[in-house]
């Protein structure tokens, strides 16, 4: 498989300016890893020894179930079952129900897309440091964010390291702090005008402002996940 699925330019992701940057590349990412899953992967065999033993999680599942090429997901399907068949389920010497339960855990906790947006995420996020630390220009569309998500946020900020970023490490934290503070703080004045909205008292035809998607805005910034009901 080829690295580049699994790598987006920083910078492309940084000139957005739209939610949170760190779920673009996510997202980015994981649309790509599921477009080749259900396309050219079916041809790399290498990939599919791979999808065999670990199989995907529930969400993403779901959302392969959700696009065209049902008969790619069926081949999928087909292998990986087989497998587990073989591995588990086959009756053999020193197959205990102990080391039954252990591999359907292994399968059952490890998702073939997870681990790749992960790979592809950690050396995106290195080369965030890297950038922050050298390029004023990224510094600049860094610090113009409008948002971090809560996960993303703890991560960004756990990872940084005082070797690696000598000289910006406090400026990147600070910028850090202050786009995700007034963030949330934002969402606690849209929140508390959401409620009062349905407050007996509030006249008719009010103005809900930017209220209306708090709820949703909110759930999003706590999970990193927007919340789509369609879906
Ligand atoms: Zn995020
Ligand atoms: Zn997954």
């Amino acid at each position: 498989m080829r690295d580049d699925i699994c790598t987006i330019p920083v910078s492309e992701i940084f000139e957005k300016k739209d939610g949170c940057p760190i779920c673009r590349m996510r997202d980015t990412i994981e649309e790509r890893m599921t477009d080749y899953i259900l396309g050219d992967a079916m041809m790399e065999p290498d990939v599919r020894i791979e999808t065999n033993k670990t199989g995907f999680c529930e969400y993403h599942y779901g959302k392969m179930m959700s696009r065209r090429g049902r008969l790619q997901l069926a081949l999928m399907l087909q292998t990986h079952i087989n497998e587990i068949n073989s591995g588990i389920f086959k009756k053999k010497l020193f197959n205990s129900d102990r080391k039954k339960g252990e591999s359907a855990k292994q399968i059952s906790d490890t998702c073939f897309i997870c681990t790749k947006i992960e790979w592809g995420l950690s050396r995106m996020i290195d080369t965030v440091y890297r950038c922050y630390e050298s390029e004023r220009d990224f510094r600049d569309m860094f610090n113009g964010q409008p948002m971090f998500c809560l996960p993303h946020y703890e991560r960004l900020l756990n990872g940084v390291s005082k070797k690696d970023m000598r000289r910006y490490g406090s400026e990147f934290a600070e910028n850090l702090n202050r786009i995700t503070a007034a963030y949330s703080g934002a969402l606690y004045e849209d929140l508390s005008k959401y409620c009062a909205m349905y407050d007996y008292r509030s006249k008719e035809g009010a103005d809900w402002g930017s209220s209306r998607d708090a709820v949703e805005r909110t759930v999003a910034f706590l999970n990193g996940r927007s919340y789509d009901p369609d879906k």
